[in-house]
């Protein structure tokens, strides 16, 4: 076989490099290579036309027989590749396991194997084979091994109604212990984690009926029997926004409307109608969390045709969801961020929920945007695509406003339920009149009282986990600070540490101040583990959850303790924003925001956006059901735009305002952005590589360039970190500063273009 250099893409911080391959084998194919330091999976981008002139290492082996990613979706990445200057490898892996394996020792329906055309070097005959399996021509049954669909982290175990029994081994009673104080359900992997408790323990209790253990497979056809009869007759509003998408081409959707008008009716209606025409559907949600109520509809409306891109499936579940897209199975397949990419052919559809949310945009490398995305690959595959929101991100509204998406609006709850009453409890006069910072005020105490003696779920939300925000002394007036980040350290009282939130460091709580050894050190700020702790001292027989990042660290502790909130085992729940999306609680009737302005401190020009977006779905959340809700939202600044908006429920009123502003100061969707990062050893350096950056554009056309300046989290890791801010009025020209000052991979600097965070 001849051997010439091909260039080869590595899922390393690397340029591609150039070895020996096969000639003719196509782009797109997966090879091992090996590296001084172990083997690596690349992608073939081509022959080198220009190979080094040193002695060149032949690859490995290859992986693929021919590209397994449907030809659009090698497109897509293409585009992608380009847009955000990363390798096509980088992106691949998010869509194509590493684990997933053709058999070359299967047979084509001619009876050929794949083997010998390899070993024959007939690559172009595979490549035939590769098209027609995408044209679903060639069955090569056989050619992605499946397996084990069910992780044991999914099984579900759920107390029975049985009483507490009066004997039980201390084990058994410890299981059902935590399993009560998880609110009657918990995934058996947390559970025996949390507890120690066997498998054997676990199929004793089952077999005395007090616990019940389900897999998740089976949960989904549990909740299809429970979801059969909710099929809905969409009214007028539901009926002219669906007529109005067309499925025959391309076009971009905005569906606008509050949270219960019924986004979610028109999406499986349009869903519905793309099946009918032999396509399939691909549905983006922001949030796995968000991901169980949503499927109970999709299941009971499509049994056994969903398929679900879980960031919390293991391994061989992702690889079997992966293979079920391939094999063309299941034809509507729902999932978060990387789902964008996932390898489904003949797409009709493609929805984002809540397209405002900051999850669509990854905050790693590769930092791509879904719903930037999605939009692209509804171009490319030349189907519609429906954005949906209560509170539409600026950069969609103003292009609806514009005309270049179609606006579709859903004015009313169709289930009845008005919007919550929403009353504003302003901090400064309650500080006023008691004299003191007053975490829960007397309005918001009588409303939890009033919720509890009806038997109804209050939640409460506050952006902070930990004990106390932060400690600082009183006689010098320093912080206690994180010795390897910018940031200040977080006490938590549970395991009694001081933390970094950014890096993990801990510590335990020194008597005296460190800088001046007074002993007047004191906790400032109540977080999330602080409320939780005066919620029991206040109402000592409710049954609290906090639910945060602390409390669900554990797979699927999250999702049982939503679960368990869900069906009305928890009288209160404190937590974060987390809390705060698409969950359906259907005893909730009082959301207390115990501090309303608390985002709207963050350097950041989306703050306002951000704020507005938070109160409006908290608002959303409550009185979902058959029963009023109210929320009620302390401030220390009613009169704030977002904040006043939001409690008018207003977010045209909201977003009028905000455009003018982002008009008159220059920031998207009026402009585009894009942030170099870089760090260093010290500030100086970070500071340099960043300078000879900005050198390198400053020769750039239609580019605006702000800094180096040192990043709002000037230190992480004992890294220093500095930003330059590049602003252009249009996109080309930020593209073409990514074709004329490439960056060095893997070198100090790296780019977020579109970036959302600037910490
Ligand atoms: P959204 O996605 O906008 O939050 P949903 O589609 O979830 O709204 O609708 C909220 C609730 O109203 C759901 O329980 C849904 O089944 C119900 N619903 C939606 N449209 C109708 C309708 N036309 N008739 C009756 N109930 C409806
Ligand atoms: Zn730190």
């Amino acid at each position: 076989m001849n051997l010439v250099p091909t260039r080869i893409e590595l899922v390393r911080p690397l340029p591609p490099l150039t070895y020996l391959a096969p000639e003719g084998l196509p782009a797109g194919v997966r090879v091992r290579v090996r590296l001084r330091n172990g083997a690596a999976m690349g992608v073939v981008l081509g022959a080198d036309p220009a190979p080094p002139s040193v002695k060149l290492k032949a690859i490995e082996s290859i992986v693929d027989p021919f590209p397994l990613l449907p030809p659009k979706l090698q497109d897509l990445l293409a585009f992608a590749a380009e847009y955000y200057a990363v390798g096509v490898a980088h992106l691949m892996r998010l869509c194509l396991p590493n684990v997933l394996v053709p058999d070359w020792e299967i047979e084509s329906d001619q009876g050929v194997r794949l083997r010998e055309l390899r070993d024959e070097g007939r690559w172009a005959e595979l490549a035939a084979l590769g098209d027609s399996w995408h044209r679903g021509r060639e069955v090569l049954r056989g050619l992605l091994h499946r397996r084990d669909r069910r992780g044991a982290g999914l099984t579900e175990v759920r107390r029975t109604d049985l009483p507490h029994p009066l004997k039980v081994t201390p084990t058994q009673a410890k299981a059902l212990v935590a399993l009560e104080g998880a609110g009657g359900a918990m995934l058996e992997s947390e559970l025996r984690e949390s507890t120690g408790v066997s498998a054997a323990i676990l199929a004793t209790l089952e077999s005395k009926g007090l616990i019940q253990r389900t897999k998740r497979l089976d949960l989904l056809s549990r909740r299809r029997e429970e979801g059969l009869d909710r099929r809905v007759v969409l009214n007028e509003e539901q009926r002219a926004a669906a007529a109005s998408v067309d499925l025959s081409g391309f076009g971009v959707h905005l569906l606008y409307g509050v949270t219960g008008s019924g986004k979610t009716e028109v999406y499986l209606e349009l869903a519905e109608a793309t099946l009918r025409q032999g396509k399939r559907v691909l549905w983006l949600v922001p949030e796995i969390g968000l991901t169980p109520g949503l499927l109970t509809r999709l299941e009971a409306r499509f049994p056994g045709q969903v398929a679900l891109g879980h960031a919390g499936l293991n391994i061989s579940e992702k690889q079997a969801d992966v293979v079920r897209l391939l094999q063309d199975e299941a034809p509507i397949f729902v999932g978060v961020r990387n789902a964008v990419l996932a390898p489904l052919r003949n797409i009709g559809l493609i929805i984002v929920d809540e397209e405002q949310e900051g999850s669509y945009k990854s905050e790693e490398h590769p930092r791509i945007h879904a719903r930037d995305l999605a939009i692209k690959r509804g171009q490319i595959e030349n189907c519609p695509v429906v954005l949906g929101s209560a509170t539409p991100s600026q950069e969609s509204w103003h292009a609806a406003r514009q005309g270049r998406y179609k606006l579709l609006k859903l004015t009313q709850r169709p289930m009845g339920i008005d919007l919550p009453e929403v009353q504003v409890v302003d901090l400064r006069d309650a500080y006023r009149e008691s004299r003191k910072r007053v975490v829960f005020s007397k309005s918001l105490l009588a409303g939890i009282s009033d919720s509890l003696a009806r038997g109804e779920q209050a939640m409460l939300l506050l952006n902070r986990r930990g004990f106390e925000n932060f400690w600082m002394c009183r006689s010098c007036g320093k912080t206690l600070d994180c010795p390897h980040c910018a940031v200040s350290l977080t006490y938590h009282k549970g395991p009694y540490r001081l933390r970094c939130h950014l890096c993990g460091f801990e510590a335990v709580p020194p008597e005296v101040c460190p800088h001046c050894g007074a002993d007047h050190l004191r906790g400032v700020g109540e977080g999330t583990e602080q409320i939780e702790d005066q919620l029991k001292i206040l109402f000592p027989a409710a049954r609290i959850l906090r639910l945060d990042r602390d409390t669900t660290t554990r797979k699927g502790s999250m999702e049982a303790g939503l679960l368990a909130a869900e069906q009305g085992h928890v009288d209160i729940l404190v937590g974060t924003q987390m809390l705060a999306k698409g969950h359906n609680f259907p005893q909730l009737t009082l959301v207390g925001i115990l501090n309303a302005d608390q985002g709207l401190r963050f350097p950041d020009f989306r703050a306002a956006e951000r704020t507005f977006q938070l109160l409006t779905q908290v608002a959303g959340r409550s009185g979902r059901a058959n029963r009023p809700g109210r929320v009620i939202l302390q401030t220390y600044s009613p009169d704030h735009p977002a904040i006043a908006f939001a409690i008018r429920q207003d977010f045209e009123g909201f977003a009028e305002q905000e455009l003018r502003y982002r008009e008159a100061l220059a920031y998207p969707p009026f402009t585009t952005l894009m942030l170099y990062r870089s760090e260093g050893d010290t500030m100086e350096a970070a500071k340099q590589t960043l300078e000879a950056q900005k050198a390198r554009l400053s020769a750039i056309p239609g580019l605006r360039l702000l800094g180096p300046l040192e990043a709002p989290i000037a230190k992480v890791r004992d890294r220093f970190r500095m930003h330059l801010l590049v602003k252009a009025r249009q996109r080309s020209a930020i593209s073409t500063a990514l074709v004329a000052a490439p960056l060095v991979p893997g070198g100090p600097v790296v780019l977020d273009r579109d970036p959302l965070s600037f910490g």
